[in-house]
């Protein structure tokens, strides 16, 4: 199946299986905003327990915060998101697409890279066991030209950004001779900056009320909180605070199904240092986050770093993991050394200190920050893409079954009376009753049982319990796992224990 047809199918399953619907779809729908299903609420709910298990429960020096979407306008203008939260935009004349300039610069980039890849593919082939690939990609003067090209393309746009040069942005993109994907034209407008915080109004008349912004990230929350939580929890530097929850980004291009959304959700974790240490934590928190993205059990050439050439107004660091979305590699998490940026704002507008004493150096300051930060619901798509498997199986027929991890499947266990008589109902809500208080367990008893057990292999669910009429006899019953199809026989006495085993989030957690 090709990369297309797999995102294409993915999308979809998504809607068909109750994953997720097109916001009010009855409408026609709303750009870049969706709604998650009955099914897809389970799994975000799991994918988000996960990450605040990890970062806060397994840390003892990280603790939760909830703070208000809505906040104090300063706040944003302290943060550098009125001034500067912008994205530089450019529309092509003849489709009338409207695009990020940065990013069809970076696409022009990545073309000149995989142009060198392949030059460096055919050359391992030519040469066998003798290729050096890190001599080659020195040497070879073509495979130096993409790469070099890449590199100094992505450079030139980071300083001219940087400048606020969009004249030269708008250069580059004519010099590399850079075409609209759609109509193939290079007749494009001049690039302009467009601010991405969405504003609404506070107060019901129209003098009295004050502007506010939907928070396009959750941190400054965190850095607001920062006293509050370090005075009330006695914390010591270093040591985070980790938040969940929705943030409001007007994207330019809003594609690529969830991956880009106008509403979406992150889960960001601020770890508060001391200054001059800010570069140890910062290399400690790259590699733990991808230790937690290696534990859900992808393959691990599905992810790579990718480090930032053009940095935040904030950061002194920052790098990406990327994942191997069906459309290529994309960004799924960032990590960012945001030095005392934001608290020194913060200390500036508000007029309020916050600073923190350091007994052991027996003097203040203000912390410096490493951030990590992830978009759930790209986490989401990382999850379902990579799970969809259309699979040909042995009999001739096939199914598509969702290799979800099983500690975060929606569905844990189905129960499923082999028919609809002979008691075989009383005893599978038995077992239903029982089990429910640990798992989210469905009872199933329409239709035929392979189509019950392809419906739940369809949604991910790792285990099908079946009750028939020997469970009335010997008390057992057939446990049918998803992904290798084979059943066993379990004492319903041993069901829970044998469940706990592979379905507990600790499974992951201890990875
Ligand atoms: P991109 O370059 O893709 O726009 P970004 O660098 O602006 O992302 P950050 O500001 O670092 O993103 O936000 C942190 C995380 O939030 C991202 O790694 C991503 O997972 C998530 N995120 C950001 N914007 C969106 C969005 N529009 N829809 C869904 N998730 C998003």
């Amino acid at each position: 199946m090709n990369q297309d047809d797999l995102f294409k199918k993915v999308i979809a399953h998504a809607k068909e299986y109750g994953f997720i619907f097109p916001s009010s779809e009855i409408y026609d729908g709303l750009s870049a905003v969706y709604d998650y299903g009955q099914n897809g609420v389970e799994l975000k709910k799991n994918l988000r327990d996960y990450w605040w298990k990890a970062m806060v429960q397994m840390h003892e020096n990280i603790v939760g915060l909830d703070a208000a979407i809505f906040m104090h306008p300063t706040t944003w203008k302290a943060s550098g998101h009125v001034d500067a939260f912008n994205d530089p935009l450019i529309d092509n004349k003849d489709s009338k697409k409207r695009y990020r300039a940065d990013v069809l610069i970076e696409d022009y980039a990545e073309k000149q890279r995989q142009k060198a890849e392949k030059e460096i593919e055919k050359a391992k082939k030519r040469f066998g066991e003798d290729f050096d690939e890190a001599l080659y990609r020195e040497t070879n003067p073509r495979v130096k030209k993409y790469l070099d090209e890449a590199s100094d393309t992505v450079k030139r746009m980071a300083t001219s950004l940087d400048a606020g040069d969009l004249a030269d942005v708008k250069s580059l993109i004519e010099e590399k001779g850079i075409a609209c994907p759609i109509s193939g034209s290079k007749n494009w407008t001049e690039v302009r900056q467009f601010n991405l915080m969405f504003g609404t109004q506070m107060g019901s008349v129209a003098e009295g009320a004050s502007t506010l912004y939907l928070r396009p990230e959750t941190a400054q929350g965190i850095f607001v909180n920062f006293l509050n939580v370090q005075k009330t929890g006695r914390m010591k530097i270093p040591f985070g605070i980790a938040q969940t929850g929705k943030a409001f980004r007007n994207e330019i291009v809003a594609r690529q199904f969830i991956f880009r959304m106008r509403e979406f959700e992150q889960m960001e974790m601020q770890y508060f240092v001391r200054p001059g240490e800010e570069m140890k934590w910062y290399e400690y928190w790259k590699e733990e986050r991808m230790n937690w993205h290696r534990a859900l059990g992808m393959d691990e050439s599905y992810y790579r770093f990718h480090d930032h050439a053009k940095l935040a107004h904030y950061a002194n660091a920052a790098a990406d993991i990327e994942f191997n979305f069906p459309f290529g590699f994309k960004e799924l998490e960032g990590i960012h050394s945001r030095t005392d940026f934001d608290l020194k704002a913060h200390e500036e507008h508000s007029g309020k200190k916050l600073q923190f004493f350091d007994p052991e150096l027996g003097q203040n300051y203000v912390p410096y920050v490493i951030e990590t930060s992830i978009g759930l619901d790209r986490l989401f798509l990382a999850v379902l893409s990579y799970a969809y498997r259309e699979e040909s199986l042995e009999d001739g027929s096939s199914r598509t079954v969702l290799r979800i991890p099983a500690p975060l499947a929606p569905v844990k266990a189905a129960i499923l009376p082999l028919v609809k008589k002979a008691g075989l109902p009383e005893i599978s809500r038995e077992i239903l009753n029982e089990l429910r208080y640990d798992f989210n367990i469905q009872y199933d008893e329409k239709d035929a049982i392979g189509k019950r057990y392809r419906r739940h292999d369809a949604i991910g669910t790792p285990y099908c319990i079946t009750v028939d009429h020997e469970t009335k006899e010997d008390n057992c019953v057939t446990l049918r796992d998803r992904d290798s199809m084979t059943q066993e026989r379990v004492p319903i006495q041993n069901l829970k224990a044998k469940l706990s085993e592979s379905l507990s989030l600790s499974s992951l957690l201890k990875k």
